[in-house]
This record gives structure tokens, sequence and C-alpha cells, in this order.
């Protein structure tokens, strides 16, 4: 047997002691050792070019949806033609590989839309170099458009420094960053327009990526990363909030849900196994950062673009910095009792935006290094014992190393042991299925691991 204990409990330290008398399995990669190539990643993520990207983007003056997009120095036209161009350069400048376009449509009158609107998303694509997982892909996203105090206002000033170039930026460097590498699976960096009126770019290409079948095996929004200030002035620059939804809202409950309700599966979801795989490798690349999962879909009375991937079924995340100061977001710039109000650059923090971005990118390099989480992964629940056996289907990467069972107490947010059981595709365990949650993850020659697949009963 063999075991990488994290932290685990006494209780469970007891119960795997039970294991000694069974055969010894090999060990398998080393799940905890660095990727170079991701060090190298992390390391050349830069605050000063972040802070250069956030400035340029207010020089914008406003990157309002229903702005001017005529001028080549104001509005939002400028700026997507400048994200654009940014992109492509760099895009050359590392080899050529990444593809960049704009994604557009024509949103009709809506809520928050006036009269019939073009929306444009740029979209850069990092193409998967593994033929078994080119199709698989990762989408990281951040909004280009900004509003101020009234969102029907084109015309005011409205910088969005935090809200949202801080998480544009961020996909910016990423992307530049990231297409000097290779990938098994394909990375999507998108910056969207139109969060602001109502999600409508992201809902568009969520929309477009459902139709088409495409394979989003997770996708993570970066929204209001800018600040590590709280409104009384505390700095707090060594975490970052990651939301991660349960069970989805719907009126009638999928399949999918049901059996998660079924079997206490709640904190199983598809959006929290993806959580658990960016707090394990962003934590491991970005040190003494923490990402702390919060447990819901998002903040009371706000929204973001990872809620139309929710929607489509799609596992995704939202990035959030750790405490909103309200008096620089969504604000007309003013000064009032001697405060200057408003979503300023200078209230940015450039080194907090880059630990971020670090920790976006850690995770995104992971995933797509790592083989696709195994699929079929299913508990044998037809006769009355105690063992847990968990059977799945076979992965087809070439570089699959095997397969790893994990589990954690019912109580517990994280795994707490494992189990590397080599290229099996079935496993029994001597921990109780009633008393704990398994998942099944596949692990690749070099030690890059998938998320988990929580399995569903076999009868
Ligand atoms: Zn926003």
């Amino acid at each position: 047997m063999h075991l990488k204990p994290l932290t685990l409990s006494v209780a469970v330290l007891a119960a795997l002691n039970t294991y000694a008398a069974q055969a010894a399995v090999a060990d398998g990669p080393d799940t905890r050792r660095h990727q170079a190539q991701i060090d190298q990643i992390v390391k050349q993520i830069s605050p000063q070019r972040i802070e250069g990207y956030v400035r340029k983007l207010v020089s914008f003056r406003t990157r309002h949806t229903m702005s001017d997009t005529v001028s080549e120095t104001e509005g939002i036209g400028a700026a997507r033609r400048w994200i654009k161009n940014e992109l492509e350069r760099c895009g050359a400048a590392a080899g050529g590989k990444l593809q960049v376009a704009f994604d557009s449509h024509i949103a009709p009158v809506s809520a928050r839309i006036s009269r019939p609107t073009e929306i444009v998303n740029v979209v850069a694509t990092l193409p998967g170099t593994q033929d078994a997982s080119r199709e698989r892909m990762y989408v990281v996203s951040g909004h280009y458009d900004s509003r101020n105090t009234d969102v029907m206002d084109a015309h005011g000033d409205a910088p969005g420094a935090d809200d949202d170039a801080s998480g544009t930026a961020a996909v910016m460097e990423m992307a530049c960053v990231m297409a000097r590498y290779q990938f098994d699976a394909t990375l999507v960096f998108m910056t969207v327009a139109a969060e602001e009126q109502g999600l409508l770019g992201a809902a568009h290409w969520a929309e477009q990526a459902k139709q088409k079948n495409l394979n989003i095996a997770g996708m993570f929004t970066n929204d209001i990363i800018g600040s590590s200030r709280d409104e009384h002035g505390k700095i707090d620059n060594k975490q970052v909030r990651l939301f991660a939804e349960g069970l989805p809202v719907q009126k009638e409950n999928s399949d999918v849900v049901r059996t998660l309700i079924q079997t206490g599966g709640e904190n199983d979801s598809l959006s929290r196994q993806l959580a658990r795989s960016v707090k394990e490798s962003g934590e491991r690349y970005v040190s003494g950062f923490k990402v702390n999962v919060i447990q819901r879909r998002d903040r009371y009375l706000r929204g973001g673009d990872h809620m139309p991937f929710l929607e489509r079924g799609y596992a995704a995340l939202r990035f959030t910095e750790p405490a909103e100061d309200f008096n620089h977001q969504h604000q007309n710039i003013r000064t009032e009792n001697g405060v200057l109000i408003g979503d300023l650059p200078q209230y940015n923090d450039y080194a907090y935006i880059a630990q971020v971005a670090r920790v976006n990118a850690a995770a995104l390099a992971t995933l797509s290094l790592a083989p696709a989480a195994p699929t079929k992964v299913q508990v044998r629940t037809s006769k009355l014992q105690n063992d847990t056996e968990l059977v799945w289907q076979a992965n087809a990467e070439p570089d699959l190393a095997g397969y790893r069972v994990v589990w954690r107490e019912t109580g517990a947010a994280d795994w707490q042991g494992s189990r590397f059981v080599g290229k099996a595709t079935e496993a029994t365990l001597t921990l109780s299925k009633d008393n704990y949650y398994f998942g099944v993850q596949a692990v690749d020659n070099d030690g890059n691991v998938s998320p988990a697949t929580y399995p569903v009963p076999l009868r």
C-alpha cells in the first residue's frame, strides 16, 4: 500500500494502519514535485508589465460597452483593438502559436443595452500539443468593459482599474508568458466585454461552446483581483478568494445533481473538484500565498463571467481579492469628505495582481499538462460490505502513469489521503464508502495530477 498523507487526522491514520498487511503498490510519480516549466512561468509573470497594461486600459477614459468604437484613443473600440494588437505582438514574439481573434455578436436591446450593440470578446487560443488532449480546453477570463455609478452612462470617465482592468491585465500577462511553452491540452485566454451589462460577452462565448459541444474541462474568471487593501486600510496580500459553486440553482434537478444529493456529494460537484485542484497547485507553486476556497457561487448581490459557464454545466470558478473596498468600484470619480472615490489605478497593488496571476497560471499549466479527470468512475453498492470498490474507464493519454484514489472524511474540505494504484481500472480500499468521500485522479509520468472524479453508485 502506498500513502502520501497531506494532513491526516488521527482517525484517518488509525484507519489506514489496517492497510499494513496489504500488498505494497509501487509509489508512482512524485506528485508534489515542481515542474521546471511551471516554476519558470511563475517567475516570469511581471508586476511591472501588469501595471503597464492596467494604466493603458485606464487611459481609454471609459470602456463602457456602449461607449465610442471609432476613436483610436478613447472608448471600448480603441481598448479592444489595443488588447488584440498587444496579444498578437507578444504571441508572435513567443513563437507564433497563440491564435488571437475577435469573437463578435450584436446584442439586442435589453435591461442594460439601450440600442443594438456590438459585443466583442478578444480570444487568444494556445492549442494543445498532445493528440489525446488537444480537444480538452481550459478557459481563463477577465472583463475589459467598465462602468461608473450609472450602469447606462456610456460617456463619463470609468477607469475600471480594479473592476476589471486587473483581471484583464492578468489574463494578458498569462497569455504572453504561457505562449512560450507547450501544454498537452488547449488554453483559452479571454478578455470579454459587457460583463457589467449582464455577462453578455461571456454568455455568448459559453453558448457557442455548448452548441459546438466543446470540452471545456474548467473555466476561471478573474474579476476584481486588483487590491489587497480593505475599506479600513488593512492590507492582506497573502490570499485570494476562489468562489466555487456546489449544487447549481435550477427548478428541476438533472440526474447528475440528483445523484450528488442522493449520495451526500453536495461538496463534490465538478466546480468543487476543480477548486481543490486549483488550490493544491496554486499554493504549491506560489509559496506563502493562500487560495481561500469559498463554497459559494459568488458574493451576495454580485455575479460574474463564470456564471454563464456554470449554467451550461461546465466547471467554473471566480477569483476575487480578499476584501473589496466599495469606494473603488462602480463609482463616479469624485471627492467626498476629503476621500477620493473611484476605481483608479493608484488603488491597485500590482505585486498582488501578479501573485493572483501566478496562482492562475500554475493551475492552468498543471491542468493542461495533466491527464483528463477519469470518466465513468463508479462505486460498487450491490452488496452490504464495508470495503470500498471503485471502478472507472481507462484514460487515453500516452504519458499516463496511472490512477490515484483519494479520500477525505465527510466534514473535511480537502483530500486527506491517497493511494496510487498504477494502471488498474479498479481498486478496493478497506475504508468504508459510507464514512469517507472518495475520488479517482489520473496521474502522468511527470507527476501532474488531474482533478478528482466523484464516483456514482454502480448497482
Ligand atoms: Zn467586474
